[in-house]
Order: C-alpha cells, then sequence, then structure tokens
C-alpha cells in the first residue's frame, strides 16, 4: 500500500464530475488500500477519489471505527431536520466552517467485492458521508458557507496555499497533528 499525495483547492480535477466505476476489480481494491492508507496517514476520517486525483466515483471513511469504502455511492435518501456542524477537509488544510446538512442520510453504493451496501447514518458518519459524496461530484464544503464566511475562508486559504506547489500537498506519516482531527474529511 502507498500513501498518496492529496490534491488541494486550486487542482481542477477536485471540480471535476467523477465517473462510475464499472466493475470493482483488483485496481480498484488497490486504490481503495491506498486512499485508506493516504487517510489515515494524513490523519483524516474521509477521502474520496478527486482528492488523490482520479476520477473513480469512490470514497472511503472511517468514523469512530465505522468503516467503509463505497464505489458509485449515492445518497437515496436525507431525512431529519438540517443540521449545522464545523467541518475541515483534508484539500483545503486549516481551512474551518460550519456547514448546515440534513442530519441523516442513507446512502447505496458497492463495497470493495462488489456487493451492495446500504448505510442509514446520522451524527458525524452521516455528515462525512454527505461531504465524500459531494466530492465525487465536484463539490466542496466552502461553497455551502455564506458569502462572508467563504470569502474569510478563501482568505486563509490564500495564505496557506503556497506551501502546496502545484497543487499537491504530501502526507508524512505522523508528521502533522491537526488542529481539528475529528473533522478532517
Ligand atoms: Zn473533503
Amino acid at each position: 500500500m502507498s500513501v498518496l499525495p492529496i490534491r488541494v483547492l486550486g487542482d481542477p480535477v477536485l471540480r471535476q464530475e467523477t465517473l462510475p466505476v464499472a466493475a470493482v476489480t483488483d485496481d480498484i481494491r488497490r486504490l481503495i488500500d491506498d486512499m485508506f492508507e493516504t487517510m489515515y496517514a494524513a490523519q483524516g476520517i474521509g477521502l474520496a477519489a478527486p482528492q488523490v486525483g482520479r476520477t473513480e466515483r469512490l470514497c472511503v471513511v472511517d468514523v469512530d471505527g465505522a468503516v467503509y469504502a463505497l464505489v458509485n455511492p449515492e445518497v437515496v435518501l436525507a431525512e431529519g431536520p438540517k443540521e449545522k456542524a464545523e467541518e475541515g477537509c483534508l484539500s483545503i488544510p486549516d481551512v474551518y466552517g460550519d456547514v448546515e446538512r440534513p442530519s441523516r442520510v442513507t446512502v447505496r453504493g458497492l463495497d470493495r467485492n462488489g456487493q451492495p451496501v446500504e448505510v442509514t447514518a446520522d451524527g458525524l458518519l452521516g455528515r462525512c458521508l454527505q461531504h465524500e459524496i459531494d466530492h465525487l461530484h465536484g463539490k466542496l464544503f466552502i461553497d455551502y458557507l455564506s458569502f462572508l464566511k467563504r470569502r474569510s475562508a478563501l482568505a486563509k486559504w490564500d495564505e496557506e496555499k503556497d506551501q502546496y506547489p502545484e497543487f499537491i500537498r504530501h502526507i508524512k506519516p505522523g508528521a502533522r497533528a491537526s488542529e481539528h482531527p475529528e473533522e478532517e474529511l
């Protein structure tokens, strides 16, 4: 397994629509393994394929031991009152913002063996699933912020982005302790 470089805000791959995975092959399973390795090295709780420069529609999450690799995931049901909570993103390091989302979602997709899987989740897992599935459609958490909050998030990013030439963030395992490790998706 390998830790892959993470693409940061500004890389066009983060704004592209992904392509559905036609079959869950060994190559896809290798990508899933590398994405878990990368997510753990970066101390994140979720990671979507575009964040490692790939266009396959898949993501991985590990929220308090609830571990899923989801191929072609889609939200089939969103319910409950909207809830607001702070989010961050491995592709926009050191930038955080409050995002309002449905409190409970049901997601369907395929697992690493190509078998159908359905997950219903609320709380942090439900939020993480929505954040990762957004990535698969070129959407980022900053898109939800109000005009003023988005402007200040982007100003903060402006100060950070020079650390990531070519929009690439190299992860050194254990080298960086996030300020908000539970919120990096
Ligand atoms: Zn993210």
